[in-house]
C-alpha cells in the first residue's frame, strides 16, 4: 500500500502542471462560451453586459440602438432587445468633449407628409404621374380644369366585378365616380359649413384634391342597401366583404384602409375604391399597401 501510494504521488506530481494547464485552458474556453450562450449568442450585448457587470473602465464603449446615448445607460436586457433580429449595433468611442453637439453632421431629410395640405399651395397646371400612376392626395392636387370624366378602363373593370358579384348574389352599384372640380367645391363647402373645416378635411377632399376628379375613383355600394352607402358599415356587410376580397381581381384597390389614416390622410372609407389595374391592385392587396406605400411617396 505504502509503495503504491508513493508511486501514485510521484506520478501525480509529474502530471500536476499539465492538469492545471488543462483546467485553466478549459475555464478560458468554457466561461466565454457559456457567457455568450446565456446571452443568446449576441456578442455585442454580452460584451455590453460584461462591461456593466465588471464595472470596467473600458476605453471603448459599445452602445446599442436602444441605449440612451446622452447618459450611456443600458436598460434591462429584456426590454432592450425585444426583437431577435436587430440591426447591427454601432460602436462609439467615448465622447472626449462633452460640450460637442450630439447631432450628426447631416440630419436626415424629412419626407413631406401625404396626409397634410401644404399651406397656400397653388393648383398645378398638370396632373402628377408617378411610375405611371396618376396620384391625387393632400399633397398632390389636380389642375382645376382637369375634367377628363369617368375612366373607361375603370368602368370596364367595375362592370366585370359587378357581373362576378351578381353570380355570388350581390348587386353592386357605383354610386359616385367622376366628380368635377366645381362639383367637389360645392360638396366641400357644404361639409365645412356643417362640420367646420378641421372635421370636413378628415372625410372630404378640398376641391382639386379629390380622387374622384381623376375619374378613377369609384364609390361602391349595394343596390337596395342605400343605408350603407358612403358608410363604414358597408365594409361589414356581406357585399362589402366580398368587394374587399375581390376588387383587386378587377383592378381596384381599397384607397383609404383602416389603420392607414396617417399615410393616406383620410379616415377609413370601406366604399371608396381606386382603379389602378389588376397587377398593381393585386400587388397592393397582397402586401396590404396603400397607393402611397406602393409608390413609396
Ligand atoms: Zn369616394
Amino acid at each position: 500500500m505504502q509503495s503504491r501510494k508513493l508511486r501514485f504521488n510521484k506520478t501525480d506530481k509529474k502530471k500536476w502542471p499539465i492538469v492545471v494547464s488543462i483546467i485553466i485552458a478549459s475555464i478560458l474556453i468554457i466561461v466565454p462560451v457559456t457567457w455568450i450562450g446565456l446571452h443568446n449568442w449576441d456578442l455585442d450585448k454580452s460584451l455590453s453586459a460584461l462591461n456593466i457587470a465588471t464595472q470596467a473602465d473600458e476605453p471603448t464603449q459599445i452602445i446599442s440602438d436602444t441605449q440612451d446615448k446622452s447618459t450611456g445607460e443600458t436598460t434591462d436586457e429584456e426590454d432592450q432587445n425585444p426583437v431577435p433580429n436587430e440591426k447591427p449595433k454601432e460602436i462609439e468611442t467615448p465622447d472626449e468633449s462633452p460640450d460637442e453637439p450630439k447631432e450628426s453632421p447631416s440630419p436626415p431629410v424629412e419626407k413631406p407628409a401625404n396626409n397634410m395640405y401644404i399651406p397656400n399651395q397653388k393648383h398645378p397646371t398638370s396632373a402628377t404621374i408617378i411610375d405611371g400612376f396618376l396620384v391625387v392626395n393632400k399633397r398632390y392636387p389636380l389642375p382645376t380644369d382637369y375634367n377628363i370624366g369617368e375612366d373607361p378602363n375603370a368602368r370596364a373593370g367595375f362592370n366585370q366585378m359587378a357581373a362576378a358579384a351578381k353570380l355570388d348574389g350581390f348587386d353592386l352599384m357605383a354610386f359616385s365616380t367622376f366628380r368635377s372640380f366645381e362639383r367637389q367645391e360645392v360638396l366641400y363647402n357644404q361639409y365645412v359649413e356643417k362640420d367646420g373645416q378641421q372635421i370636413a378635411d378628415q372625410y372630404s377632399a378640398r376641391p382639386g384634391y379629390s380622387e374622384h376628379q381623376t375619374g378613377l375613383a369609384f364609390d361602391i355600394g349595394e343596390k337596395n342597401f342605400e343605408q350603407h352607402w358612403a358608410s363604414v358599415s358597408f365594409g361589414e356587410t356581406p357585399a362589402g366583404v366580398w368587394v374587399a376580397q375581390n376588387a383587386h381581381f378587377y383592378g381596384f384597390t381599397l384607397r383609404y384602409p383602416l389603420g392607414k389614416e396617417e399615410i393616406t390622410g383620410y379616415m377609413h372609407e370601406s366604399w371608396h375604391y381606386r382603379y389602378v389595374g389588376v397587377e398593381a391592385a393585386t400587388d397592393m392587396y397582397m402586401h396590404k399597401q396603400t397607393l402611397e406605400e406602393y409608390l413609396e411617396l
